[in-house]
């Protein structure tokens, strides 16, 4: 069944409260907690409750959970003062999801990166 957890996947374990992780804001379907390694100021993951293996498969089986994921993102990032949008360095903020492990992808539980509090630079690398 699309969705259901997996018991080899540390986000499903961290939904399950089995791995200890910093949650800083918990809906029905979501859960957000801050990244073990953080890349910026601010670096929170935001997460299904259920399991997909990335963005597009979360998109093509869940896509009210898109929005949930991306509302979200947008709640945490204002709850962190990153989302101000008057153009200065640190303010503004990135939502990514890595997808594939030749981008980087090491967590097959699709989650979105919000990444802010310092300058961010575009081109990504
Ligand atoms: P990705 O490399 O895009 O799959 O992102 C996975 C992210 O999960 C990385 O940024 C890791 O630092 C982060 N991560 C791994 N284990 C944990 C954990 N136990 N708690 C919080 N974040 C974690
Ligand atoms: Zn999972």
């Amino acid at each position: 069944m699309p969705g259901e957890p997996q018991a080899d996947c540390l986000f499903c374990k961290i939904v399950a409260g089995e791995v200890p992780a910093t949650v800083v804001r918990e809906t029905e379907t979501t859960v957000a907690f801050r990244d073990i390694n953080p890349q910026a100021p601010t670096h929170i993951l935001v997460i299904p409750k259920g399991h997909y293996a990335d963005a597009a498969t979360l998109a093509a089986e869940a896509p009210q959970l898109v929005a949930d994921v991306l509302r979200e993102a947008g709640t945490v990032a204002a709850e962190e003062k990153i989302a101000v949008r008057d153009g200065g360095p640190g303010t503004g903020y990135r939502v990514v999801f890595n997808t594939g492990t030749g981008a980087g992808q090491t967590v097959f539980h699709a989650h979105a990166h919000v990444l802010g509090g310092r300058g961010l630079n575009w081109p990504p690398g």
